[in-house]
Order: C-alpha cells, then sequence, then structure tokens
C-alpha cells in the first residue's frame, strides 16, 4: 500500500497535533503539522519587521526553508496571531499547496491542519475532524503551556486564553479561502470526555476498520 493519505483537521488546541503524530508512529506514515508551515512564514515576517498580514505571498515563496520549521519560538501568542493573518491570504495557501502535496507523494502521510481534508487532499483514504468544547480546549492549552490552575490569576488567564482560541478559530473559519470546516466525508470526533490515550484509541479502531491493508504496530 503506498501513497496514503490521513487528514486530521480541526480547530486550536483540540488535541489533533498529538493525536496525529502518534497515529502516524502507529501507522508507519510520514506526519506534518502543516501549522508550522503557516507559522514559520509569520515568525520570519515578524523577524524582519514586517506585517504578517500583509503581502506574505511573495515572501513566504522566496524565503521558506525546511530549517524554519524547527524553530524553537513559532508558538509563542504572538506568532499564533500572526499565522492566522498570513493564513488568510490567497498567494500564502497556493504557494503551500505544492509543499504539502509533495511531502505525501512517495510514502503517504498523516497531515494535520485546517484544510487538509477539504483542499490539499480532497481524496485522502481517510479524514478526521478532530474537536472539543471551547472550555476544555482552553484548560488544556493552558495546562500544555504551563498554566497553574492553582496560581491566582489562573481564572484570568484562562479566560484570556478562551478568548485568544475563540478569536483564532473565528478568523480560520470565516475566511474566504479554504476555511476551517468539517470535510463532508470526514468522522467527527469530539475529544471533551476522552484522554489523548483514548482518542488515540479511537482513531486506530477506525483505521483499523476502513484501511485494514494498512499494517500497524499493536498498542
Ligand atoms: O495548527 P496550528 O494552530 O499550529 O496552526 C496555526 C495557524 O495556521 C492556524 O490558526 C491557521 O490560521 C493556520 N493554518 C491553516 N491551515 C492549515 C494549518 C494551519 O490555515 N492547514
Amino acid at each position: 500500500m503506498s501513497s496514503i493519505v490521513i487528514a486530521v483537521d480541526g480547530p486550536a488546541a483540540a488535541g489533533k497535533g498529538t493525536l496525529a503524530r502518534e497515529l502516524a508512529a502507529f501507522v508507519g506514515l510520514p506526519y506534518l503539522d502543516t501549522g508550522l508551515l503557516y507559522r514559520a512564514v509569520a515568525r520570519l515576517m515578524l523577524d524582519a519587521g514586517l506585517d504578517p498580514a500583509e503581502n506574505s505571498g511573495e515572501f513566504c515563496a522566496a524565503s521558506l526553508e525546511a530549517k524554519d520549521l524547527e524553530r524553537s519560538d513559532l508558538r509563542t501568542p504572538e506568532v499564533d496571531r500572526g499565522a492566522s493573518l498570513v493564513a488568510k491570504q490567497p498567494e500564502v495557501r497556493a504557494a503551500l499547496i505544492d509543499t504539502q502535496r509533495r511531502f505525501a507523494s512517495e510514502r503517504g502521510a498523516v497531515l494535520d491542519g485546517r484544510d487538509i481534508g477539504t483542499v490539499i487532499f480532497p481524496d485522502a483514504a481517510l479524514k478526521f475532524y478532530i474537536t472539543a468544547s471551547p472550555e476544555i480546549r482552553a484548560q488544556r492549552r493552558f495546562l500544555q503551556t504551563g498554566g497553574d490552575p492553582a496560581a491566582p490569576d489562573a481564572a484570568e488567564a484562562l479566560v484570556a486564553m478562551a478568548d485568544a482560541l475563540r478569536q483564532r478559530d473565528g478568523a480560520d473559519s470565516s475566511r474566504a479561502v479554504a476555511p476551517l470546516k468539517i470535510a463532508e466525508d470526514a468522522i467527527v470526533v469530539d475529544t471533551d470526555s476522552m484522554s489523548a490515550r483514548e482518542a488515540l484509541s479511537h482513531v486506530l479502531a477506525i483505521v483499523d476498520e476502513r484501511i485494514p491493508a494498512l499494517k500497524r504496530r499493536s498498542t
């Protein structure tokens, strides 16, 4: 079986990154976190003193290199906002389509993002849409980023985090090009009441059933 693509889309902080990475390891496919592409373009623009909301397309086509995806400063709140601004520009999206398709062309891949099942790989063998309520996502992101639930300002920080996620989801879902939406043939997985491990087992059981030829490591 070659060139099998599994699309994993969903809103910010729904746990799709961890899930997609682990899924890829279990089924032996390469993994690409496509959010890193948009984050890296935003980071490069900010470093150059440019506004990520404007003309990122040219910049992205000319400057983005593989090593830019490995930088340790791609997950700051400034880059979160910048990536969303960069991602709504049609020129940027067009410039990144080939990069994503090429990535999967030889050995297939698991890719996570916002438009993998709708735009980049509409014929993906399997599409997941991973979601969770805004409150649960804000809580998870708070803990992941080292937030202390016992700190005096924890409630305030949690509200700020939920607001930032809401804004980013709003921008990602309402943009004109490749908005975040559920592909018609996607399987929706709501992880509100699932641990990361349970979500992975759930998804792996679906992969076993839908793509039996994809031999995988057992859990
Ligand atoms: O997934 P992550 O939160 O790292 O993505 C950062 C931003 O990049 C998202 O908020 C979204 O604006 C953009 N993105 C996108 N399409 C993708 C992946 C990410 O528009 N396939």
